[in-house]
């Protein structure tokens, strides 16, 4: 038998969220789901089925969108960063793929492509954020640029918020950059793609005619704690399960695991369970983080090491074989939030689902 770790992929969790999605995007928005990063640690192959009704993919590695069309895709695809070489741009002909202009070297490269190809570019404007992109004193001409080349086809103006979960310097996280944005185009033609899923879900006001969607498809809230997923509607479409492989009972002033992190007040119960950090699970997470037994709540004990993590079974009946979760949904249909594993941990749900690694088996399910 192999090690009883697994990542249980939820196809219909997945067909919820997009739903989801859809009742925050208008009909004339183009939904594209974000699948970068292997479509956040759940595999391409294993969320395509359920997303390849939406209006497109964005990811950024050229491998990913290779994949895609080796699965017969044949909708768009964007890669969100662009192209990294000039002689990416012979592969993006090859599979008709999208691309960002976020710099004037990629520019320097369009104008130097010697084929018939053309593109469709999405000329991404840095409007606060300071990541990528033209500052908006730059993007007028680069746009003119851009407009004038025989080989880019279609030209949209895109950029991305920093705050749309929350507030920048006290007033909404949109507002500031969507203006720089706004007056920055103004009179330039083009469609728009700027909302994520957090713009998506809380800022309906944003005309975003290519919504980038990636957290909140995957089941984790992008605005949590103000929100929870359960509160947008969202469901887990990733569970990490384990079992329970050993039980100690421990008494008062014992410790447990690498650097005796937790010591014991009373007696306890203890179940070791089959996950460690060279699984993905954060070796941060302290004691506390919530875990599912049995479906019922309890908490982690002690340092996280590489194969193992201790769980408290003080008040369980739980023994040998029985079911972890470490997040997501128990066999039972008991929920542990992606999104509370994480805060526990200081991180995000987008890092926990992104992190699990090659050697947890993955196994997808209705
Ligand atoms: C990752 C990414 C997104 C998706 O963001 P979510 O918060 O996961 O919805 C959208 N746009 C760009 C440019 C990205 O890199």
């Amino acid at each position: 038998m192999p090690r009883p770790i697994q990542a249980i992929i939820h196809k219909n969790a997945l067909k919820n969220n997009l739903k989801i999605a859809r009742q925050h995007t208008g009909n004339s928005q183009h939904l594209l789901t974000v699948v970068k990063a292997n479509a956040y640690g759940h595999g391409i192959e294993n969320v395509y089925d359920c997303f390849k009704n939406a209006d497109g993919f964005a990811l950024l590695d050229l491998s990913e969108a290779m994949r895609l069309r080796q699965l017969n895709y044949n909708g768009q695809i964007l890669l969100l960063e662009g192209i990294f070489h000039a002689t990416d741009l012979d592969l993006c002909a090859q599979y008709h793929l999208s691309f960002a202009i976020h710099s004037p070297h990629q520019i320097q490269w369009l104008k130097a492509h010697q084929s018939n190809a053309t593109f469709e570019v999405f000329l991404k404007m840095n409007s606060g954020m300071n990541r990528l992109g033209f500052k908006p004193e730059d993007y007028a001409t680069a746009w003119h640029t851009l407009s004038q080349l025989n080989c880019v086809s279609k030209l949209h103006h895109m950029m991305h918020f920093s705050d749309a979960d929350g507030d920048r310097f006290g007033e909404n996280g949109t507002n500031y950059q969507y203006e720089v944005f706004q007056n920055t185009i103004n009179g330039l033609a083009g469609k728009q793609s700027v909302s994520n899923s957090a713009a998506m879900l809380r800022h309906h006001h944003i005309p975003s005619d290519f919504v980038r969607a990636g957290i909140a498809l995957y089941g984790s809230s992008p605005d949590y704690p103000t929100h929870s997923a359960a509160d947008w509607g969202l469901k887990p479409t990733m569970s990490l399960r384990s079992e329970i492989i050993a039980v100690q009972q421990i008494g008062a002033n014992e410790s447990i695991g690498y650097g005796s992190k937790f010591i014991a007040k009373q007696d306890m119960k203890v179940g070791i369970v089959a996950c460690g950090y060279a699984d993905g699970y954060q070796r941060v997470s302290p004691t506390g983080t919530p875990v599912l037994v049995n479906g019922q709540r309890t908490t982690l004990l002690g340092r996280v090491s590489m194969d193992m993590l201790a769980v408290d079974l003080t008040h369980s009946d739980a023994n040998i074989g029985d079911e972890v979760v470490l997040w997501g949904q128990s066999k039972c249909g008991n929920i542990l939030a992606i999104d509370e594993v994480a805060a526990a941990s200081g991180t995000l749900g987008y890092e926990l689902m992104c992190a699990i690694t090659a050697r947890v088996e993955v196994k997808v399910e209705d």
